[in-house]
């Protein structure tokens, strides 16, 4: 534990400005844009959302869209028609079950179309400050693996590994910090351990594979 503490505190120092990296300002937006995320860039989900967000502002709003009015908006954005289906999908379960708010719970969140667990952590954890664990996205899963924290490749396993060793309170910048490093340094599919701000608590430091 002490080990990845000091990781963290030196990723910290490396990537100051880490944060949550869709731009939202409600937990709906959130929902909208988490579901946008899977599998596209996220500058590719802050690019389409403003406009998105400007014009759909309620569960309802969304609830009463056709999959081409949305297209409008989201059409970039890779499997578009799926994700518009999802969105109208889980906005008409969040108008009808939960009287058109986000739920703030894990299970109710799981129940809509396209949110997994990851996602459901991710709404919870920045759209409600509620941290039920350490969300683990693609980057986070590489690093966290490179770094010796998990020998686990299943995203869910990880998670409990992750939860084991990081103390609660960090938690939700433990995926910031990770991502940033993944983004920034330890890239798939060739880490750059020359430039790496962890390399002497890392296990991996010079393996490219990682899974
Ligand atoms: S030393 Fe290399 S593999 Fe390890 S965290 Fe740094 S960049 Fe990633």
């Amino acid at each position: 534990m002490e080990k990845a503490l000091t990781v963290l505190k030196e990723l910290k120092r490396s990537y100051p400005n880490a944060k949550y990296y869709l731009n939202f300002k409600t937990p709906l937006d959130l929902l909208v844009a988490a579901i946008l995320s899977a599998q596209v860039r996220d500058e590719v989900v802050n690019d389409v959302t403003p406009a998105l967000f400007a014009k759909y502002r309620t569960a309802k709003d969304y609830a009463n869209a056709s999959v081409d009015d949305l297209l409008k908006y989201v059409g970039k954005v890779t499997f578009a028609g799926n994700k518009a289906k999802n969105i109208i999908a889980a906005c008409r379960i969040i108008e009808e079950k939960h009287s058109g708010k986000v739920p703030k719970d894990i299970d109710a969140l799981v129940e809509l179309p396209g949110i997994g667990r990851k996602t459901a952590l991710v709404i919870l954890a920045n759209g409600f400050d509620i941290v039920q664990g350490v969300v683990c996205d693609t980057h986070v899963i590489r690093v966290s693996y490179r770094l010796g924290w998990t020998k686990n490749t299943n995203p869910e396993k990880i998670e409990k590994d992750l939860n084991a060793l990081i103390p609660k309170d960090h938690w939700k910048e433990t995926q910031w910090l990770l991502k940033a490093h993944g983004r920034a340094v330890c890239k798939a599919p060739t880490p750059v351990c020359s430039a790496c701000p962890v390399q002497k608590w890392c296990l991996k430091a010079g393996v490219k594979k990682y899974i």
